[in-house]
C-alpha cells in the first residue's frame, strides 16, 4: 500500500483505546504519515514509538482552547468512546457525541481534509436505544462539518482481547469469536481490520465526500490491506 504524501500529517483520537492502539501500530509500521499526533487526556506511554509521535494533552471540556493541538492536519482519525456503564447516559453522550463534534469541528478549522470516524453498526439518529441515536446524530455532526472527505466506519462487535473488564462484551466477544469461524462477517470484525481499514481509507479517500463502511465493507477493505510483513 502507498504511503500517503511525504509531508502529510494526521492526528488520532482514542489512540489509548482497544481500536486505537492497532491503528497507531499500524500507522507507524506502514510509515502512512510523515507525522502522526495523539489528542487525548493524558499522555501515553508507548516505548519504542515514543519518538515517531507527537502527543497533545488536552481538556475535552475546554476542547476550544486546545485548537492549535487540532491545526495543520491532512487526516484526523476518531476512535475515541466510552460506554454507559462508565460514564453515565449523559457522560456517554458528551464523550461519545460532544467530544467528537467539537474535534470535527476544530479539525476542519485546522485545514484538516478528511475526517475517519469509528462509528457503529445500527448508528441512527432516530433510534430508541440511547447508544445508536448517540452514534447516529455524531455521525450527521461529523458530515455536517464539510470535510473534503468523510468516511465512517460502522463496525459490529469488536473482536480484542480487551484491558478493561467488559464482562457482557467478554461474553458477546467469547460467542462470537466462535459464530465468526462460520460467518466471519456477519457479527463482528477484529479491531486489526478496523484499524487497516482505517488506513486504507486514507491513503485512498476515493470519490465523494461521504463515504459509510458498513461492518462487511470494513472486513473486505481490511483484508485487502497485505499484513505487515507480508
Ligand atoms: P476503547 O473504549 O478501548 O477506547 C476509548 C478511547 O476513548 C480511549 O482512548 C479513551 O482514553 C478515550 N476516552 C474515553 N473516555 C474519555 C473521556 N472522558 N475523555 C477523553 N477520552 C476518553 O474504544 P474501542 O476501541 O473499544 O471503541 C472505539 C469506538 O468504536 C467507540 O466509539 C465505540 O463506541 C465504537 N464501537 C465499539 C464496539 C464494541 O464492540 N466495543 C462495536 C462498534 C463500535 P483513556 O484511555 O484515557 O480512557
Amino acid at each position: 500500500m502507498a504511503a500517503a504524501g511525504g509531508g502529510s500529517s494526521c492526528f488520532v483520537l482514542g489512540a489509548s483505546g482497544e481500536t486505537g492502539r492497532v491503528l497507531l501500530r499500524e500507522l507507524l509500521a506502514r510509515r502512512a504519515f510523515a507525522r502522526v499526533t495523539l489528542i487525548g487526556r493524558r499522555r501515553l506511554s508507548l516505548g519504542e514509538a515514543e519518538a515517531a509521535v507527537e502527543q497533545a494533552v488536552v481538556d475535552f471540556e475546554r476542547l476550544g482552547e486546545h485548537a492549535a493541538a487540532f491545526q495543520g492536519h491532512d487526516v484526523g482519525f476518531c476512535c475515541l468512546g466510552t460506554t454507559r456503564a462508565k460514564a453515565g447516559a449523559d457522560g456517554f453522550v458528551r464523550v461519545d457525541r460532544d467530544y467528537v463534534a467539537q474535534a470535527a469541528e476544530l479539525a476542519r478549522a485546522g485545514g484538516c481534509k478528511h475526517f475517519i470516524l469509528q462509528s457503529s453498526r445500527g448508528a441512527n439518529a432516530q433510534s430508541r436505544f440511547l447508544y445508536l441515536r448517540v452514534k447516529g446524530e455524531v455521525e450527521n455532526l461529523v458530515q455536517a462539518v464539510g470535510f473534503d472527505h468523510c468516511t465512517i466506519l460502522r463496525p459490529a462487535v469488536l473482536l480484542c482481547r480487551r484491558q478493561e473488564s467488559r464482562p457482557m462484551e467478554w461474553i458477546a466477544q467469547q460467542f462470537l469469536g466462535a459464530v465468526a469461524r462460520l460467518f466471519p462477517t456477519a457479527y463482528s470484525v477484529p479491531v486489526e481490520m478496523v484499524a487497516r481499514a482505517m488506513v486504507a481509507c486514507a491513503l485512498q479517500p476515493g470519490e465523494g465526500k461521504v463515504k459509510v463502511l458498513e461492518n462487511r465493507a470494513i472486513h473486505e477493505l481490511g483484508k485487502a490491506v497485505p499484513q505487515q510483513g507480508t
